[in-house]
C-alpha cells in the first residue's frame, strides 16, 4: 500500500522518492474480507491524526519556524478485488455485487444495462450496514447481517472526511495493463 501526495506537481507525484510505502499486506494468499481492515488500521490512524488536529513540524525547508500539516485521504485506488475488500463489501458473486450502487442479483441483475434504474449507495447507508454488522453479537448473526446487506466493517469508515461509497476507485488501467480483464 502506498500513498501519493496530491499537493505535489503531477510530474513529481509518482516518483519513487516522493511516494510513501505505508504498508505491505503479507501473503502468501489474499487476506479474507474480515482481515483486510486490520491492515488499514495504521494508515487510518495516521490520517486521523493528520486530519485533526494535524501534525506540527518544528522546522522545514520552506518554514524554518515550523508549520502545521493537515492531510486528507482523497481516494483509495486498487483493483476490483482489493476495492471490494477495502470498502468492506462482499465479492462480486454476492447478491449485492456492486459497491457503488444498490443493484442486486434479483433486482437489476448483473446483466442489466439499464443504468437509469441504478441507484447509487451513500456513505450513510454504508455506515448503517457496517454498524449493524458490528452490533451483531454472534458469528451467525454477523453472517446473516452480511448476507442481507453485503457490507461488513471497514476501517475507512473511521475517517470522518472519507466517503466509502464514492472514494474507493477501481483502477481499470492497472487491470488492463496486467491483462486481468
Ligand atoms: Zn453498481
Amino acid at each position: 500500500m502506498s500513498v501519493v501526495c496530491l499537493s505535489l506537481p503531477a510530474d513529481l507525484q509518482y516518483s519513487l522518492e516522493n511516494m510513501f510505502l505505508v504498508g505491505v499486506i503479507l501473503g502468501p494468499n489474499e487476506p479474507p474480507l474480515t482481515a483486510v481492515s486490520h491492515n488499514l488500521t495504521l494508515v487510518v490512524d495516521l490520517f486521523l491524526e493528520f486530519w485533526d488536529p494535524g501534525v506540527y513540524f518544528s522546522c522545514t525547508t520552506d518554514y524554518p519556524h515550523g508549520c502545521l500539516v493537515e492531510c486528507a485521504l482523497i481516494l483509495v485506488v486498487c483493483n476490483l478485488f482489493a476495492a471490494r475488500k477495502l470498502a468492506g463489501c462482499a465479492e462480486t458473486g454476492h447478491e449485492y455485487f456492486c459497491s457503488v450502487c444498490n443493484c442486486a442479483q434479483k433486482i437489476h441483475g448483473i446483466n442489466t444495462t439499464n443504468y437509469h434504474l441504478w441507484i447509487c449507495c451513500t456513505n450513510t447507508e454504508c455506515w448503517a450496514a457496517s454498524a449493524k454488522f458490528l452490533q451483531s453479537t454472534t458469528a451467525a448473526e454477523q453472517a446473516s447481517t452480511f448476507d442481507q446487506t453485503g457490507v461488513c466493517f471497514t476501517e475507512l469508515l473511521c475517517l470522518p472526511h472519507f466517503n466509502v461509497a464514492r472514494c474507493v476507485v477501481v483502477d481499470s488501467m492497472h487491470n488492463l495493463f496486467l491483462g486481468l480483464i
